[in-house]
C-alpha cells in the first residue's frame, strides 16, 4: 500500500508548488514582500500581527490573509487596524495551500500593498509542507507549549527563517526551558533567527521588528529617506 500512497502525496505537493510559483510571480510583479506565519492554535499569531501592524503603521502598506477553519473573527480584528484583510475559511482543512491564496489575492488591491502577511491555520504539521509563494516562513512557539516541540515537529523548524518564542512573560509559570528550544531548533536549522518575545507586554519586539524592517528594506519597501521608528 505504501508505494501507492506516496506518489499521490508527491503529486499533490508538486501541483501545489506550481500554484505557489504562480503566486510568487504575482508578488514579484507587484513588488510585495510576503511572509507565511505558522504556529499551533493559540500561540499568538493574530496578537503578533496586531502589534506588528501598529508598529509599522504609516511607513509600509500592509495586507493580511487570514486562514482559519471557521469564522471571520481574526480578519475583523485585523481590519479594525486599518489594513486590507481577507479571510479564508478552510471549512475543516488544516492548512492553507497555493490555490486558496490565488483565490484570496483576487480580493486584494495588490498595487496598494508593500507587505503581505499570510496567517496560516493553527497547526504545527502540514502548513510547513505547503508553499504558498511566500519569501519567508515565520513560526511562533509559545513557552506554554513546552520545549519538546522541535523534537516532535521538525519540518516546521527546518523550513522557517524565523522562530518567535512567544509569551516569555509566562515563563515563571511553566517548566519550559528556552535554552532547550534554542538548542533543539539550532540542530534542525542553523540559519534560523530566534527572537524571544511577549505579544502581551511588547518585550523583545524591537529585535523582531528590526528583522522585518531589514527584509522590507532589502526589498525596497522602506525607503532610505524614511526615518526609523
Ligand atoms: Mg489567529
Ligand atoms: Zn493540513
Amino acid at each position: 500500500m505504501a508505494d501507492i500512497k506516496i506518489p499521490v502525496v508527491r503529486n499533490i505537493l508538486q501541483a501545489n508548488d506550481r500554484l505557489a510559483a504562480e503566486n510568487r510571480r504575482k508578488f514579484e510583479q507587484a513588488g510585495i514582500y510576503v511572509i507565511n506565519l505558522m504556529s499551533s492554535p493559540g500561540a499568538g499569531k493574530t496578537s503578533l500581527l496586531e502589534r506588528t501592524i501598529e508598529a509599522l503603521a504609516g511607513r509600509v502598506r500592509i495586507a493580511v490573509i487570514e486562514g482559519d477553519i471557521q469564522s471571520s473573527y481574526d480578519a475583523e480584528r485585523i481590519q479594525s487596524k486599518g489594513v486590507q484583510a481577507v479571510q479564508i475559511n478552510t471549512d475543516g482543512g488544516c492548512h492553507l495551500d497555493g490555490n486558496m491564496i490565488q483565490i484570496a489575492l483576487e480580493s486584494l488591491d495588490l498595487a496598494a500593498v508593500d507587505f503581505l502577511i499570510i496567517e496560516n491555520v493553527g497547526n504545527l504539521v502540514c502548513p510547513a509542507e505547503f508553499n504558498l509563494g511566500e519569501h519567508d516562513k515565520v513560526m511562533i512557539l509559545s513557552v506554554t507549549e513546552g520545549d519538546d516541540k522541535p523534537l516532535k515537529y521538525p519540518l516546521m523548524f527546518q523550513t522557517s527563517s524565523v522562530l518567535l518564542v512567544n509569551k516569555i512573560d509566562l515563563l515563571p509559570y511553566t517548566n519550559c526551558d528556552v535554552s532547550k528550544i534554542r538548542e533543539r531548533a539550532r540542530q534542525l536549522n542553523g540559519n534560523q533567527q530566534v527572537f524571544e518575545i511577549s505579544c502581551r507586554t511588547g518585550e523583545g519586539f524591537d529585535a523582531w521588528l528590526g528583522w522585518i524592517e531589514s527584509k522590507l528594506s532589502e526589498n525596497g519597501k522602506l525607503g532610505a529617506g524614511k526615518s526609523p521608528r
